[in-house]
């Protein structure tokens, strides 16, 4: 499955000329990939001086911290979120999987930011998650970033966040690839 960076992409056309299939055309300035011409060759990935072109194979798995499950939890850190929306990202598109409770939100009483046992609870209820998704990350930032890429969205709706994961799942992969994460922040 071949997705092309829209934040990279310069248009050059390159890659179409390249391309032994004929898959690729330019849109509005930017490659767009004819999935169903594709063979998945990879001489696309490897010519394009941007980097924009990534071939993904894998299935990502997201979380979004949300109360309401239509929003992204903003009043509060992700970790503090009633529930987590997952969401998978396969053969080039976002869908919903399941809607996850998060256990430790009703025993924790004390609340206490930056607490490492609460780091772990909520690790334990995002087990599979590759990417935790949110608008406010707390103190335990440093030890999610460990096991997770961390994304911060702005955009309120989760229909709409994601959209916007779907348009940049290049860089939320490269991101997953790295040893020392920094996290992403998608608008
Ligand atoms: S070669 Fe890369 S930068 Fe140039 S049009 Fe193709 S994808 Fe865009
Ligand atoms: S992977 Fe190959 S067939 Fe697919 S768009 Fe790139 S060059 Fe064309």
């Amino acid at each position: 499955m071949i997705s092309i960076s829209k934040n990279r992409c310069v248009g050059c056309g390159i890659c179409i000329s390249n391309c032994p299939s004929d898959a690729l055309s330019i849109e509005e300035g930017i490659a767009v990939v004819n999935q169903g011409k594709c063979t998945t060759c990879g001489i696309c990935v490897k010519n394009c001086p941007q980097d924009a072109i990534m071939d993904i194979r894998e299935t990502v798995v997201f979380a979004i911290g949300t109360d309401d499950g239509k929003h992204i939890k903003s009043d509060d850190h992700v970790g503090a979120a009633k529930y987590y929306m997952i969401w998978k990202y396969a053969d080039g598109q976002m869908s919903f999987v399941e809607k996850r409770r998060n256990v430790r939100y009703d025993e924790d009483e004390t609340r206490v930011h930056g607490d490492p046992g609460k780091a772990k609870s909520v690790a334990s209820v995002l087990s599979g998650v590759d990417v935790i998704v949110g608008r406010i990350f707390g103190p335990n930032i440093v030890r999610i970033r460990n096991k997770f890429v961390s994304a911060v969205v702005r955009e309120p709706v989760i229909e709409n966040a994601a959209k916007i994961i779907e348009d940049n799942i290049n860089e939320i992969i490269e991101e997953e690839n790295k040893k020392e994460r920094r996290g992403l922040v998608l608008v």
